[in-house]
């Protein structure tokens, strides 16, 4: 198919978060092919770049389509949220000739011109290799689900959550990844024959024994980091002290219409403090603004230039109005019932360039205050299973063959239960790997079955 095929109309749609499909092949057609291509290799799941970035040169949107399936479940989430600059964007040779090729926005126009055409329908779903459960429907446990599915494996995934999706649909905020987008790479896993339960938390309303009795071979946990790290000074009990991820989730429930929109804990007027800098802090900040905040201001102890969230997100944030506070550490939550406002302790570089504290204090008015300061595993599927092995800071141990397994025999895990909060990329990376583990492991245990052996061990 060239691009012949497709109408002016189609050709000149101007989408103003993408490109156009005029605009998308001129920026495909700059890509040199080349053929030691370093942009593959900045991808973490090793995207074959520039295989569809030629294909789409080409005006084959379908091919460029199955080019990316080959590698990856969730095209038109990564061409929006993954950090490119960092990654296959940022590694690409013609940055050092002036502008390297946008390859995340080629890699979403590809995805969503093949959603809207159907130019790529999914493999007629085959499930004859074995049953596998998966707890957890967020980018690991998707992509398990999607890539075993392809192998021929029955999925069925259990997730807490009324609509599958992890953070991409509870966490990241509808205006920079809209859940039209997630519900729609959803619908493809689905067609693979992949089976989603939803409102089961397991470990309260089910047990992994209860799913083993199921007659699945093998079981995947990528449950990801549900509990917000606290701050523990004076104050953390105040009316008004929040966490990120609660309020970002409250956002996105509101937005959806699942709870009213005074559920949401920020309000219009509210002069609102974010600690910590990272994405998540970003995404809290930014989506204050969108509540009405009166003000919204950043709190970290790291210099400005140096925060954790990526450069073009603390760029939007502070374009929209958020202001930032470098360099201090908080000391307390001031107010009585309600917290009113935020003390800390400015930091400076001492003579050995080390941060430490100066003694003087400064004081920030708040109406509410958004912890944002990273998240951990919870522990309700450890915690009502005997022999899963977790560090001390609650991550599930894996081991490396088969990937992914954990001290219990035929449980697997991965995604940020496994290396903690990262990317939806660096969690469709190591599942993978987990995929292939989980296939080894059950084709082995069919073969011992056959052969009348038996390798269970008891659970
Ligand atoms: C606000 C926010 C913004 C982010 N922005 C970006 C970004 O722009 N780009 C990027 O690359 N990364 C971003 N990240 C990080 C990225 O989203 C995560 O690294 C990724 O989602 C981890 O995937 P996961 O599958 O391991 O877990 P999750 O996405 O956390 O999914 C876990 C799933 O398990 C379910 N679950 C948990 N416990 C149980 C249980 N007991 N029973 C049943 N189900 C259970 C949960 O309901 C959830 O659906 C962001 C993270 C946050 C919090
Ligand atoms: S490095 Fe850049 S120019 Fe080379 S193949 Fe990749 S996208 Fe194309």
């Amino acid at each position: 198919m060239d691009s012949d095929f497709y109408s002016d109309e189609i050709m000149e749609t101007h989408d103003p978060r993408g490109f156009t499909l005029r605009e998308a092949i001129h920026e495909a057609k700059r890509c040199l092919n080349c053929a030691k291509p370093l942009c593959r290799t900045g991808c973490p799941i090793e995207n074959e770049i520039p295989e569809f970035i030629k294909e789409l040169a080409n005006g084959n949107i379908g091919e460029a389509s199955a080019v990316i399936a080959r590698r990856s479940n969730l095209p038109a989430v990564c061409g929006r949220v993954c950090p490119h600059e960092k990654q296959c964007e940022g590694a690409c040779i013609l940055n050092r000739k002036g502008e390297g090729i946008k390859i995340g926005k080629l890699e979403r126009f590809i995805a969503d011109v093949d959603a809207d055409f159907e130019l790529t329908p999914p493999p007629k779903p085959v499930d004859t290799k074995g049953k596998v459960a998966i707890i957890g429907s967020g980018p690991a446990g998707l992509t398990v689900a999607g890539d075993l599915a392809k192998k021929g494996y029955k999925i069925t995934v259990f997730d807490a959550q009324e609509e599958p999706g992890g953070v991409l649909m509870y966490g990241i905020p509808e205006f920079r990844l809209a859940k039209e987008v997630v519900r729609r790479e959803i619908k493809r896993i689905r067609r693979l024959g992949v089976e989603f339960i939803n409102n089961i938390m397991v470990g309260q309303d089910l047990t992994l024994q209860d799913i083993f009795a199921q007659n699945f071979d093998a079981i995947f946990i990528a449950t990801g980091n549900s509990v917000a790290k606290s701050l523990d000074i004076d104050g953390k009990n105040l009316v008004g002290v929040l966490e990120a991820t609660y309020l970002l989730q409250m956002v996105s429930l509101a937005t959806q219409g699942s709870v009213d929109q005074s559920e949401v804990p920020i309000k219009s007027g509210d002069d609102v403090v974010i600690i910590g800098a990272g994405n998540v802090a970003m995404d809290a900040g930014r989506s204050a603004i969108r509540e009405g905040a009166a003000s919204v201001t950043v709190v970290c102890r790291e210099a400005e230039d140096k925060v954790a969230a990526l450069e073009s997100e603390v760029e939007a944030a502070k374009a929209e109005g958020v202001k930032f506070r470098s360099l201090r550490q908080p000391t307390k939550f001031l107010g009585s019932i309600k917290v009113r406002g935020l003390q800390c302790e400015i930091l400076h570089f001492d003579e050995n360039a080390k941060l430490t504290g100066t003694g003087v204090h400064d004081f920030i008015k708040a109406d509410k205050i958004v912890i944002a300061i990273g998240q951990r595993p919870a522990a309700r599927i450890i915690s009502t299973t005997k022999g899963i092995e977790v560090d001390e800071g609650g991550f599930v141990k894996t081991r490396s063959r088969p990937y992914g397994m954990t001290t219990l025999h035929g449980v697997f895990s991965g995604g940020d239960v496994v290396h903690g909060p990262a990317t939806v990329v660096r969690a469709m990376k190591d599942a993978k790997k987990v995929a292939m583990g989980i296939a080894q492991y059950v084709e082995a245990k069919k073969l011992m079955q056959e052969c009348g052996l038996k390798i269970e061990k008891d659970r």
